[in-house]
């Protein structure tokens, strides 16, 4: 909190005037807003990210749990890991008043004109600003240059990972100069991130074919399986938390080959099962 509010004062923002933008619902991204937004201000935000925090109630948790277990999450890794969940600890107020912003609505300040352009994949109501006279795209966690934004799927019935790879084609050919993301460094070639990006899920699609080629596997296995690069010896020494990030990353990639038709999925008494080709059930 103070680092923030030291770092706004520093850029002569009037926290008393300021109206606040709120790229997507991670914590990260918009957990202060409660306490910095002044009386009469407005905080703009997506639809679906808007609906996911209103309904941030204990039993949407619990849904979480119970998919993720069926999925062989052992329980009680599990429940640790939801109980230190940044997105429990530190989401906004769920009775703040969003104004909620669609594709192609506008919003000017000063010299700028902002175009919104709703880009799917990392949270369903992520939200990216572009400024075409500028050349200025405020990215949020879409397209980050050092990282690869979290692509995760947490209940049933979604498919971010397609969403996401058609919200990266949807800004491709915008003409920018400069890309404001909400991590990390600013940069400039859009447009190759975006390939490498499509690059390394492509990857990832096959490393997930692989290892199902080696036998019938639960979600959580085919996340143990995979290959992560976030500093941990072994996946036995990933933290909860990061085990569930990761099982989030290998579900997605799981949902999006099941849509393709390369993946099946059976019920099985030790949980839901994935496997390669089609199911003759
Ligand atoms: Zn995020």
């Amino acid at each position: 909190m103070t680092s923030l509010v030291t770092g706004l004062k520093e850029c002569n923002v009037d926290l008393g005037q300021a109206d606040f933008f709120i790229t997507h619902m991670h914590a990260d991204h918009s957990g202060l807003v409660s306490t910095l937004v002044g009386e009469g201000a407005k905080i703009y935000f997506g639809q679906a990210d808007a609906e996911i925090i209103r309904s941030s109630t204990p039993e949407h948790w619990e849904r979480m749990i119970d998919f993720a277990s069926k999925c062989g999450f052992p329980r009680e890794e599990l429940e640790r890991a939801v109980g230190n969940h940044p997105g429990r600890r530190y989401s906004p107020n769920n009775s703040l008043d969003f104004c909620i912003l669609k594709d192609g609505d506008t919003i000017e300040i000063g010299d700028y004109l902002f175009e919104c352009i709703e880009t799917p994949g990392h949270t369903p109501g992520h939200i990216c600003l572009y400024e075409p006279h500028k050349r200025v795209f405020i990215s949020g966690d879409h397209v980050l240059v050092d990282i690869t934004p979290n692509i995760t799927l947490s209940s049933e019935g979604q498919n971010p990972l397609k969403q996401y790879l058609m919200s990266l084609d949807k800004v491709y050919n915008l003409d920018v100069e400069l890309v404001l993301p909400g991590h990390r460094s600013v940069f400039k070639d859009q447009r190759k991130r975006i390939r490498e990006l499509k690059q390394h899920h492509q990857s990832r699609l096959e490393e997930v074919i692989a290892i199902l080629g080696e036998g019938n596997q639960n979600a959580f296995q085919v996340a143990s399986l995979m290959t992560w690069d976030i500093g941990y010896k072994s996946w036995d020494s990933f933290p909860p938390a990061q085990k569930l990030f990761a099982f989030g990353e290998a579900l997605a990639h799981l949902k999006y080959l099941e849509d393709e038709g390369e993946v099946s999925r059976q019920i099985e008494r030790r949980g839901l099962i994935f496997f390669t080709g089609i199911s003759n059930a």
